[in-house]
């Protein structure tokens, strides 16, 4: 079996876009920045893509992956899962690439020629991925589009509507953070969300779930994490992301089905799951205790007496054990080089010392055993 790179168009324009962006200086003030544009922001396939208004510094500038990892990431990841959009079948971006700060170092809005400066990426993104949804998610990614293609749409007059614009359909909604909730809460911005569904129903003739979201998927994340507690009451967190990763990976060679349906990333030190921020974890396990000793993030949990039993089925527990007994006492170093092991990250180690790709923040897609960027040939 023999590994190649996939010389699709798409692919081939997207890494080059890419590239183009790492190079890109226009902006004074983010010339030094990281530009966040790379395969976490999704799939190249994706029908519907979501254009925030900028990478925030405690968000995308510091995971590197288009809204995750700050309170906005969470909540729009939340509002996804509410209308059953799975991660890895959209695309995510922004109207700048680079994180904007004032002078202090805090997050501060794109000015107008920003966001024009950047807008010329934007039309290439579209382009390339040519998607059936745009969703501009506050009033700077919709003023984004209108240097793509002109339109009179504005915020406060069209939000949650579809309009037909630059032959696809543009829905405007607010911006899933704090701030934009004292004027569209989150009750209202979950309606927003089952319309994006909707409206993709209606355009595609397919249900969300036959087209979005990934099948056979029977648990949820914290289900899994429940599950490991279980059995370690304590935790680095490093280790949980590499032993949840071994689990799906066990799981879906015996079974060939995913186990839930998180959105894995190779990163640097292997694969991150989204979902297992820590903070995602302590707000669906309200008795979860984290500590910080020497730099890493210790995860304590016990769960209440009065807990309902585990949900889980045999099936996912079998693997979830036999997971635990093998690398549950390993420490991270030695977790990690097993992981490194399992076949799908020999693959990105293969193709990256080849000097064929740079793999980082890649999706990890079990059934494809890397990603469709990548396809086994015979
Ligand atoms: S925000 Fe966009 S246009 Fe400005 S420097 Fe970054 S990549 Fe270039």
């Amino acid at each position: 079996m023999k590994l190649e790179f996939i010389d699709t168009k798409a692919e081939n324009a997207f890494d080059l876009l890419c590239g183009k962006v790492n190079g890109c200086v226009l902006c004074s003030r983010m010339k030094d920045s990281q530009r966040v544009l790379n395969h976490s922001s999704g799939s190249l396939d994706a029908e519907i893509m979501f254009i925030g208004e900028a990478p925030g510094r405690l968000g995308a500038d510091n995971s590197g992956i288009p809204f995750h990892g700050d309170k906005a990431g969470h909540n729009f990841e939340e509002l996804l899962e509410f209308a059953n959009l799975d991660r890895s079948r959209i695309f995510v971006t922004n109207a700048v690439l680079c994180n904007p700060r004032d002078e202090s170092g805090n997050n501060s809005t794109p000015t107008k020629v920003e966001v024009h400066n950047c807008s010329q990426h934007l039309a290439e993104q579209i382009k390339i991925l040519n998607p059936k949804i745009v969703v501009t998610l506050g009033s700077i990614a919709l003023e984004s589009t209108r240097h793509v293609a002109p339109h009179l749409l504005t915020l406060k007059d069209d939000v949650r509507t579809a309009n037909e614009w630059f032959n696809r359909i543009l829905i405007p909604l607010y911006h899933p953070g704090q701030r934009a909730m004292m004027h569209r809460s989150f009750a209202n911005q979950r309606s927003d969300y089952q319309f994006i569904s909707e409206e993709f129903k209606r355009l595609t003739k397919k249900s969300v779930s036959s087209k979005l979201q990934t099948s056979s998927i029977n648990h949820s994340v914290f289900l899994i994490v429940k599950e490991i507690f279980a059995h370690l009451n304590s935790i680095d967190y490093f280790k949980l992301h590499k032993l949840f990763y071994l689990i799906e990976y066990k799981y879906f060679k015996k079974f060939n089905s995913r186990l839930t349906n998180a959105y894995i990333v190779r990163q640097k030190d292997g694969p991150y799951c989204t979902d297992l921020h820590f903070q995602k974890i302590k707000k669906a396990l309200p008795e979860l205790v984290i500590r910080n000793k020497a730099g890493n993030l210790i995860l304590n949990y016990s769960a209440s007496i009065f807990a309902p039993p585990s949900e889980i089925d045999n099936k996912a527990k079998e693997i979830i054990i036999e997971v635990l007994k093998d690398y549950g006492q390993l420490t991270s170093q030695a977790i990690k080089t097993k992981v490194y092991l399992t076949e799908p990250m020999r693959k990105f180690l293969k193709l990256e010392n080849e000097g064929k790709l740079n793999l980082y923040n890649v999706p990890i897609e079990f059934n494809q055993t890397v990603h469709t960027a990548i396809r086994s040939l015979k």
